[in-house]
């Protein structure tokens, strides 16, 4: 039987309701959705908190309110952002794991420009954009998760993050199995690989191998559904959200119905989707009551 497909809804980022109502802002709009996205076929429900007007909260008190309302609602596994692009110090960005204990966190190894060229303007809509994720940061956001049994959630934007990744597999600062992002960005967002099969393509040449590599994809401001079949059919895993683009292609769906849309075209594919007791076995994690 094929390897069950990981579902994991990336239900809100920063996107604001325009043009798509259904971006879950509060704790309890997000715990309902997660709910429903796990009712759909998601194992993991990727977070970021916010505040009623849609503001980013980074506070530990937000992403504890939010675990807390998720846990009380599904047993889908939660995946907090580490990606506060303003917040500074590497102490302060990861404080709200340590309180809110998620499942799972991200690690972005490596640093990227975040700046947005607007084509139809020929301009750069901002120029001084940095993600900026140091290998020391990355060194010391391992070693906490390692610490605080969170399981590290690793993005790779471009080819020498994948390296980085194997390099830190052979420092024993990532555990096997990793789970690695493989990210992908349109709309003029110039920061990850094109979303496009060639773009998700480009990754396999740099997986380590013999490294065992849960790997899935998500695609920043852009249509996941051309890389998602490429992921289905190669093993992969998927990340859909419409916290990454409204999906105007499908009406403006919800997170739930978006998720639905990715379990079909994986059934028909050959490949079931895993719960999230079956994707923490798959992702190496250890149960909730170690
Ligand atoms: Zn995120």
């Amino acid at each position: 039987m094929a390897k069950k497909l990981i579902i994991n809804a990336r239900i809100n980022e920063w996107m604001m309701r325009a043009p798509n109502r259904h971006v879950p802002w509060t704790a309890d709009e997000i715990a309902e959705d997660a709910a429903r996205c796990r009712e759909a076929g998601a194992a993991l429900v990727h977070v970021h908190a916010r505040n009623a007007d849609g503001s980013a909260n980074h506070s530990p008190e937000a992403y504890q309110d939010l675990t807390g309302k998720i846990r009380g609602r599904s047993d889908i596994l939660i995946h907090a952002t580490l990606g506060n692009l303003h917040v500074e110090g590497d102490e302060t960005r990861i404080s709200h794991v340590g309180e809110a204990r998620p499942d799972l966190a991200t690690i972005d190894i490596g640093s990227t420009n975040r700046d947005v060229y607007d084509g139809a303007a020929h301009s750069f809509t901002t120029t001084d954009r940095i993600y900026r994720n140091s290998t020391g940061s990355c060194l010391f956001f391992a070693q906490e998760m390692a610490r605080l049994g969170v399981k590290p959630h690793v993005a790779c934007w471009t080819v020498p993050f994948l390296r980085t990744l194997e390099a830190f597999i052979d420092l024993g600062a990532l555990a096997e199995p990793v789970v690695a992002q493989m990210v992908l960005s349109g709309g003029g967002d110039l920061s990850a690989h094109p979303p496009t099969p060639a773009g998700l393509e480009a990754f396999f040449h740099a997986l380590p191998d013999p490294r065992r590599i849960e790997w899935t994809v998500c695609a920043l401001d852009a249509n996941i559904f051309p890389a998602a079949a490429v992921a289905i059919a190669r093993g992969g895993h998927v990340a859909p959200g419409i916290g990454d683009y409204p999906y105007p292609e499908l009406g403006y769906p919800s997170n739930a119905a978006l998720v639905a849309e990715i379990v079909k075209l994986a059934k028909a594919m050959g490949r079931e989707v895993a719960t999230p007791e079956e994707a923490r076995a798959m992702l190496g994690m250890p149960t909730r009551a170690d």
